[in-house]
């Protein structure tokens, strides 16, 4: 059992929050105030509440300081952390040459080990405090993965990556034996610590998964009500591959769609290369997409369109997509995100940034009752950002998290109101 906070915090700083209903909330000095049971109370405006401030003393005074929802990373892969940079793209290049060899790694428990400890650091110290993340193929890796997770506070989504085709021998795993130990790690991990870890169900891609496994996937799915992540669309040449791999599917979202893989559970990553129909296919079957800006850009991929997603309600979260990406801060893929929408001179402002990368994601991964803003009765997750000087204004503050980013760190991170960093 992961401890809870024990007794009650409050902490005094300047808060920005996107909020369930819409908009954002600034407060340039605020209080917020989490109960013993680690859920917000409240936050309140310094100065303004008096008798709350004194019920819940000490006060840790941060300023200046801003605090921010922990951040959701809703894509990135844990056998990739020691590759970042590896400039072999494209993707499938990329993948051939530099993932595949890392990932065969992970059969042996003591590398898996000394990376997810790694992992887990750099995620917190970027302010990471939900992630949704691939494993390798290994359920051993997969294991040491949860453990790691359960032990360190982090709220966190895992997949076992199923490939069973087009893939190194090393890696490939059987539909009796992905399934098999697919229940297993549900068991000893779903929804471990109120929900704080769940298991995903995660066919890395359409060209290494055969129907058989992926129909497979859909009833695990299914019959556990999990979360589906997968990547789609991300290249051209993946599109082909797909469509060479299963010729019976009029496009690539119905792969996924025939093996009961697309519901209001599944999370696509990447959906670049994709037409209206598609777009409304994701809408029809309420799933969600992840914006992987900076690995788009890496590997050369494409660049996302964010309007038709926004036009159609789809929720969209924010992925660093390590080791594509190139960095865990996801203060980074916030700027590159809005980098890439300037590039297709389509804005994004650095608000809607916030949205994606804390609540949008939350959504996305289906647990906003929980974390994602700073509002009373969800899970105190946030983290605290050093600045220099107090923001004046929203603007100011947004700026200031979005791209005065020289050093991304974050100086504490708080999952439940415990201080994981
Ligand atoms: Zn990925």
């Amino acid at each position: 059992m992961t401890p809870l906070a024990t007794s009650e915090l409050s902490v005094r700083a300047t808060v920005m929050t996107p909020l369930a209903a819409g908009g954002t909330a600034f407060h340039r000095d605020a209080i917020l105030h989490v109960g013993p049971d680690g859920c917000i109370r409240a936050v309140v405006p310094a100065g303004v509440g008096r008798r709350a401030e004194s019920a819940c003393s000490p006060v840790l005074d941060l300023r200046p300081a801003l605090i921010v929802p922990g951040f959701v990373d809703a894509h990135l892969h844990f056998p990739q952390a020691r590759i970042i940079g590896r400039a072999t793209g494209p993707l499938l290049s990329w993948l051939t040459e530099s993932v595949f060899p890392e990932e065969a790694r992970f059969r042996r428990r003591d590398y898996a080990c000394s990376v997810a400890a790694e992992l887990l650091t750099r995620m917190l110290a970027a302010g990471t405090t939900t992630a949704a993340l691939y494993s390798s193929s290994s359920a051993r890796a997969t294991e040491v993965l949860f453990e790691a997770l359960r032990d360190s506070g982090m709220r966190a989504v895992v997949g076992l990556t199923l490939m069973d085709r087009a893939c190194p021998k090393e890696l490939a795993v059987g539909v009796e034996r992905a399934m098999r130990e697919s229940r297993r790690l549900i068991r000893q991990f779903h929804g471990h610590d109120r929900d704080r870890l769940r298991f995903a169900v995660t066919p890395r891609f359409a060209p290494t998964s055969s129907r058989a496994l992926l129909t497979a996937a859909g009833r695990l799915a299914a019959d556990h009500q999990l979360l589906v992540q997968t990547h789609v669309a991300e290249t051209k040449a993946e599109a082909r591959l797909a469509a060479r791999a299963h010729p019976y599917a009029s496009s690539y979202l119905d792969i996924y769609d025939r093996a009961g893989l697309l519901g209001c559970r599944t999370v696509l990553a990447h959906a670049i290369h994709f037409s209206r129909r598609d777009y409304d296919l994701i809408a029809k079957r309420e799933a969600a997409v992840v914006h992987c800006p900076d690995s788009n850009a890496f590997l050369g991929s494409g660049r996302m369109k964010l309007e038709p997603l926004r036009s159609r309600e789809i929720d969209v979260g924010l992925g660093s997509d390590v080791a594509a990406g190139r960095s865990f801060s996801m203060r980074r893929a916030m700027a590159h995100a809005y980098d890439n929408a300037l590039a297709l001179e389509a804005p994004v402002h650095p608000e809607a940034l916030l949205r994606m990368a804390t609540l949008g994601g939350a959504k996305a991964l289906g647990c906003a009752d929980l974390t994602g803003s700073l509002e009373p009765g969800k899970d105190a997750d946030f983290v605290v950002i050093p600045v220099s000087r107090v923001p004046l204004t929203l603007d100011d503050a947004l700026a200031t998290l979005v791209f005065d980013n020289d050093d991304p760190n974050v100086a504490r991170s708080y999952v439940r109101g415990r201080r994981l960093r």
